[in-house]
């Protein structure tokens, strides 16, 4: 260890690309069921011996192109020269000579911004919620997500478990069956009147289906719905906006912060999601958070399904954000993924999940379950 450890310099930058098994294949409107989640961990090592450590996803669905190969090459190839040498500290500037460096590389940004955040953090001792604005909160709600399952009654079954596990928002994937999806929602809201609905179509519905789902299911008094129409589509969110008498969420249709000042302007939405991989981790995300708030509308805090790494970074983020949060997804991964690669994965209590107070994102990676789930690339 150097004298002074606010002296530490990122000495080297390894990449750690997993796939993860999902507990039952996970299933959205877009693209077929997927048994494993694709999880890429970047580790700074610095000259003093401390590691920071960020997580992203490979999603490949509509607002990511990003593989694991073009993962491991955008931050191998292009951003540890940027890294090497570096202050953690100077995450101000090296975050645009990324984007410099990277145009739209948002999703690979995020596992650098998180380890950054967690190297300063622990560097300081504190957590990372400590150095974006201390704390504003002690835990997170989340919501419960139903994903697309083959009859009424496992959808139904799926609710009911969380719902007796404390949980009271949902957010239902709709987008294929249209019956089906009327049917699920008419009966969570039939069972389950006091919850919180929610649904989302992960941009797989056209502009016609989309208007007619949403009148169909208006009288069902849904909180939201989720990024029904594709991404490029933002004059017709913006349409469908005007003419739907439930509140619209963005979703993959904005990564970047231009992506959602296009949306304000539009008003295409209401609710913004925002995730730890999709919007570039801590560093970008807060900034979203900022302008969502400026503008009048409400932050869900997402995440696609991932480890402990990314769900704590979510909660740092939701931690110092002074504002109020819906009940987002941010969680899904610990509710889905059928095994962690942290050595204390982030338990729930419920819905809650309690921010963690120990240096940096306050998780740990197990060398053991890196080893198992490991991908040769
Ligand atoms: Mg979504």
């Amino acid at each position: 260890m150097s004298a002074n450890p606010m002296q530490a310099r990122i000495a080297r930058v390894e990449t750690v690309p997993l796939r993860v098994p999902f507990r039952t294949p996970f299933k959205i409107a877009q693209g077929a069921a997927r048994p494993q989640a694709e999880i890429f961990i970047v580790r700074l090592h610095t000259d003093t011996g401390l590691e920071g450590i960020g997580e992203t996803q490979a999603w490949r669905r509509q607002g990511s192109s990003e593989t694991l190969h073009s993962l491991r090459a955008t931050v191998e190839d292009h951003f540890a020269p940027l890294l090497l040498g570096r202050s953690p500290f100077e995450i101000g500037a090296i975050m645009p000579a990324l984007e410099e460096a990277v145009y739209h590389s948002l999703y690979a940004q995020a596992a650098i911004s998180d380890a950054l955040y967690d190297l300063q953090g622990k560097i300081l001792g504190v957590p990372v919620h400590a150095l974006i604005g201390g704390r504003c909160r002690d835990a997170l709600t989340a919501c419960a997500v139903l994903t697309i399952k083959p009859t009424l009654e496992e959808t139904v079954a799926g609710a009911r478990a969380y719902y007796d596990a404390g949980f009271r928002a949902f957010t239902v994937k709709v987008g294929i069956d249209p019956e089906a999806d009327h049917d699920n929602v008419r009966e969570l809201r039939r069972q389950f009147p006091d919850a919180v609905l929610r649904v989302d179509a992960n941009a797989g519905m056209d502009f016609d289906s989309a208007l007619r789902l949403l009148r169909r299911l208006e009288p069902f008094d849904l909180d939201a719905a989720e990024q029904l129409l594709p991404v490029w589509d933002l004059r017709g969110m913006a349409e469908l906006a005007r003419r739907s008498p439930i509140p619209l969420m963005a979703d993959e249709c904005v990564a970047t912060d231009h992506d959602l000042v296009e949306v304000i302007r539009a008003r295409a939405a209401t609710v913004v999601q925002t995730k730890i991989a999709k919007n570039g981790g801590i560093w970008h995300g807060r900034r979203l958070w900022h302008i969502a708030a400026a503008a009048g509308m409400r932050i869900y805090p997402g995440n696609h399904p991932g480890t402990s790494v990314a769900t704590a970074a979510a909660l740092h983020l939701g931690a110092a954000w002074p504002g109020p949060l819906l009940e987002g997804a941010f969680a899904v991964g610990l509710l889905n993924l059928a095994e962690d690669i942290v050595t204390r994965p982030l338990q729930m209590q419920g819905p809650r999940l309690a921010v963690p107070d120990g240096p940096g994102l306050g998780v740990s990676l197990d060398e053991g379950q890196l080893d198992k789930f490991r991908v040769a690339l």
